[in-house]
Order: structure tokens, then C-alpha cells, then sequence
């Protein structure tokens, strides 16, 4: 019960309770199965996944249920055995074995690709940074890696339409994507940016996630859940990373809470496992480094 009351503290699980009973293709592990699908990688033999040979043979626990169906769990945890101390705060994210290292040390910048075709030939992983324009994704890679010109880059001019490539502790990279739904942008920019990003995911082996950024400060917006949706329908592994958690409303509008609940409910119906998601700000320095975390147990297992 004690998982249910940290999500419930956060009113989240009216949307999320575990469907009884739980879909039978429900997938213990829908972000990763797009890495498995990628790369030539197994899970390693010596940690199989107890999880689903379990769930053959036995009944479910109404815990292992709500841990397969509302937490991202990620390899190699046994949903019988999650406990309210693995999961992230702000998040439905369970820590498991693979996560290690996660503090950045060192960051540069590699170069702006306008083609999928033209990004770093390479085979360190690398999560890509998306969102609408102004959902503070400048902002929030400049709090992960603690440095202003990082961001700054992103931001330059003629830059913010290409596909920018950042190293980080010269082991994986963190890819900044053009912002979606500038307002300012003609529509010829527009289309351009849906052909050559969308070339991007499908086509890009080294991704390892997608972190979509949603702002959690104004309700659900129909670009953000149309980009959810086409990521979730093209199996591209992605984390829900809502931005701006510090903005409370005063007296009218919703609280960031509400407005996640409110958007998960719109994309609940296109995944039979919810996607990771983890809230964050980047005025409070909320969910930086669990974030980190997050990043480097998906990095970990896709290392293996
Ligand atoms: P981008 O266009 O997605 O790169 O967005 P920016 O990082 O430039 O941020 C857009 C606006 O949102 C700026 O005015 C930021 O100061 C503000 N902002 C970004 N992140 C946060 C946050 O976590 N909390 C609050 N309160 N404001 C934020």
C-alpha cells in the first residue's frame, strides 16, 4: 500500500490504477523494447526476468500488478519486490540494479546536423531532448549540465532548427532537437522539422530515449499529446519529463499535478505499460538528479 499512498500523495493514481485484469500482453518493459529491437544487445543471462516466468506460473499480487502497470520497472526488478524506498520522487520510476554512475563531469559540444544522416557516426548511447517551443528545454539542459553555454548553443541563431550533439564525460550524448509548434515558424519550417526529426527516431540506433518535455504549468496541449502518441506508435522508448513544476496557481488554473494527471488520462488509452515520467524543475533544481539516475540505469542496461 505503500507505493500506492506515494503516488496517491500525489493524486496520480485515479488515472493510473492497474486495470484488473492486467491487458495479458501487457509489456513489463515498453521503453526498453525498443533498445532490445535496435541494437544486437540481450538481457544478460544471469538476470532473467523473474517478472514474467513469475507471472506464468502464479497469480499476480495486487503490488506486483500496480508495480507492472503504473512504474517504469526498469531490467532486472522483480515487481513483487519493489518497495516505496526504490522509486523516484516526482516520478513512477523504480531504481533497479543498473543504475550506477550519473553526476555530469564534462560536456562539449560535437556539432548541428540538419539530416539524421549527418549526426556523429558513432556508437555511444544518447538520449534527444524534445518539446515545444519555450516548454523550457534550454532551461532544463542547462540545470543537468551545469553549464550555460550548453544551452546558449542550442539557442543560437540558426542553430535551433538543426539537430545539436553534446558529449557528456565522453561517454554518451545528450541530442537537443528543434523545439515543435513555434509559433513564428512558417509552415514550410514546420514540415521540415516533422520529415527530418521523424527521420531522426526512427532511423537513429544509438537512441536510447526520447525525454519528451511537457510543461506541467498549463493543461494538456494537442501538439504535445499528437507527438506522445506518434512516439508511442512507433515504439520510440521515451521518459515524460514535465518541466516548470515549481508554478503553482495562485487562485485559477490547475496545479502541475493536475495538469500531468490530465495529460497522462489523454495518452493512457495508447500504452499498455505507462512510459516513465518524472517531474522536474528547473528553478527549484526538482528532479535533476533523479533524472540523472533515471538516465544512467537506461544507459547502463543499454551498455550490456
Ligand atoms: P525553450 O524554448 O524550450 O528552450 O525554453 P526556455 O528554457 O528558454 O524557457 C522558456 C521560459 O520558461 C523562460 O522564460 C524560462 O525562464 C521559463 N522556465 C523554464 N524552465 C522553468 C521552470 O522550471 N520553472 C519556471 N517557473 N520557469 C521556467
Amino acid at each position: 500500500m505503500l507505493l500506492r499512498n506515494r503516488l496517491l500523495s500525489l493524486n496520480l493514481t485515479s488515472f493510473l490504477s492497474p486495470p484488473s485484469p492486467p491487458p495479458k500482453s501487457a509489456s513489463f518493459l515498453f521503453p526498453f523494447n525498443k533498445t532490445i529491437a535496435h541494437s544486437t544487445h540481450k538481457r544478460p543471462e544471469s538476470k532473467p526476468d523473474v517478472s514474467a516466468s513469475r507471472a506464468a506460473k502464479q497469480p499476480m499480487s495486487e503490488r506486483a500488478r500496480f508495480a507492472k502497470t503504473v512504474l517504469f520497472a526498469p531490467p532486472g526488478v522483480d515487481p513483487e519486490d519493489v518497495t516505496d524506498e526504490m522509486i523516484l520522487p516526482g516520478s513512477n520510476i523504480v531504481v533497479g540494479p543498473y543504475a550506477g554512475h550519473s553526476q555530469i563531469k564534462e560536456v562539449e559540444f560535437v556539432k548541428s546536423s540538419g539530416r539524421a544522416k549527418d549526426c556523429p557516426k558513432d556508437d555511444r548511447p544518447e538520449f534527444a531532448i524534445l518539446g515545444r517551443s519555450n516548454v523550457g528545454k534550454s532551461s532544463l539542459i542547462n540545470a543537468l549540465v551545469r553549464k550555460k553555454e550548453v544551452a546558449l548553443t542550442s539557442k543560437k541563431p540558426g542553430k535551433t532548427q538543426l539537430i545539436n550533439h553534446f558529449l557528456v564525460n565522453k561517454s554518451w550524448y545528450i541530442v537537443d532537437l528543434p523545439g515543435y509548434g513555434f509559433a513564428r515558424a512558417s509552415d514550410a519550417a514546420r514540415t521540415d522539422w516533422s520529415s527530418f526529426t521523424k527521420g531522426y527516431f526512427l532511423n537513429r540506433d544509438t537512441l536510447v530515449a526520447v525525454l519528451l518535455l511537457i510543461d506541467a504549468s498549463v493543461p494538456p496541449q494537442r501538439i504535445d499529446v499528437d507527438c506522445a502518441n506518434w512516439l508511442g506508435r512507433n515504439n520510440i522508448p521515451m521518459t515524460f519529463v514535465f518541466t516548470k513544476c515549481d508554478k503553482l496557481k495562485a487562485s485559477k488554473g490547475k496545479r502541475p499535478d493536475e495538469n500531468i494527471r490530465d495529460f497522462q488520462e489523454l495518452i493512457r488509452e495508447n500504452y499498455k505499460q505507462h512510459p516513465a515520467w518524472i517531474m522536474t524543475s528547473s528553478v527549484t533544481g526538482l528532479g535533476r538528479d533523479e533524472l540523472l539516475l533515471h538516465l544512467s540505469q537506461l544507459r547502463n542496461y543499454w551498455d550490456q
